[in-house]
């Protein structure tokens, strides 16, 4: 009996610039403004039991935050969603991680050393499906801190246009590993809250739900969580949430592409409720992958892309 040959993609996919390979094989040039400036902006969408979520939302998100940092990549929108439909397919992932980017590049000898001289270039990659937080954390709730770091002021670096400027999440991260917790929340010079590394934030009071409305990135699974509230009946604000809301708050949870809704536990040290996800947490997140199940802003991956 002969062994079958494992596919080289199975560790996942990439596209680099109009190219696929192997995602261990996806390599950016160490002189590309992408890397050494950060001027690079991206998207995470995830695939769940063989199909997209909010696709569309994600690519029209993509192209806002292309357009806001000035790139000019020359795929359209069908074209990337071709891409990501083709890495997922090649890989032949159920389950998947699929980031999108587009780097600036950088300018050719003999032009000038500006970024409106650089040719912008996407990459795709699509690799098992990654969650923030692991099942156990999961289960017992994240563990919070409020950080020391505030948040990039929203007037130097638009939150809302997904980028890579994480040295402020870096440095809370820090801090929130240093106190012994899994993650950091970042406030505003304001003091309001924002987010935290790879996530927005929900807090519950009283019965209340309520969202920061500035400050943050319009997160796709943010705005699933706004609709399923009204599914569920649950009143929910999206408005300025005061950093004693948060640390008064009965329950917290945080909303993400990688990990979808994520109950936490823990605030500054002070235990919520029972040390375990809140009710309201825990329906919310029920509710949501129950809906996925169901099939909710679903677009089928298009396996057959692979042989194309
Ligand atoms: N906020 C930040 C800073 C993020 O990086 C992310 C996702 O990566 C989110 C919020 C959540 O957004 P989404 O639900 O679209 O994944």
């Amino acid at each position: 009996m002969t062994t079958p040959t494992p596919s080289p993609y199975a560790a996942g996919a990439a596209y680099i610039d109009g190219r696929y390979m192997p995602v261990s094989q996806a390599a950016i040039p160490i002189t590309d403004w992408g890397y050494r400036r950060s001027d690079v902006t991206y998207d995470v969408v995830s695939v769940w039991q063989g199909n997209f979520f909010r696709l569309d939302d994600h690519i029209a998100r993509f192209r806002a935050s292309m357009n806001a940092f000035r790139f000019q990549p020359r795929e359209s929108d069908e074209e990337i969603k071709a891409i990501l439909h083709r890495c997922v397919a090649l890989a032949g992932l159920r389950d998947a991680y699929i980031a999108m980017d587009c780097l600036r590049g950088r300018p050719p000898a003999g032009v000038p050393y500006h970024p409106a001289y650089a040719r912008n270039y996407i990459t795709a990659f699509a690799v098992p499906w990654i969650s923030l937080l692991n099942p156990e954390v999961m289960a017992r709730g994240a563990h919070l801190v409020v950080a020391e770091a505030v948040r990039i002021p929203a007037r130097s670096v638009d939150p809302t246009a997904k980028n890579f400027h994480w040295a402020d999440l870096t440095r809370g991260q820090f801090e929130a590993h240093d106190r012994g917790a899994d993650f950091c929340v970042l406030l505003a010079e304001d003091g309001t809250v924002t987010e935290g590394p790879g996530f927005n934030i929900f807090v519950v009071s009283d019965g209340r739900i309520a969202t920061p409305s500035s400050g943050v990135l319009e997160g796709i699974t943010r705005r699933s969580v706004i609709e399923l509230c009204g599914h569920l009946g649950l009143p929910i604000e999206v408005r300025p949430v005061s950093v004693d809301e948060l640390r008064d708050a009965d329950e917290i949870f945080l909303s993400t592409t990688a990990g979808g809704v994520m109950p936490a536990s823990r605030i500054d040290g002070r235990i919520m409720g029972n040390d375990r996800p809140g009710p309201i947490s825990s329906r919310v997140q029920d509710a949501f992958w129950s809906r996925r199940a169901e099939g909710w802003h679903a677009t089928p991956v298009d396996y057959a892309a692979a042989e194309t």
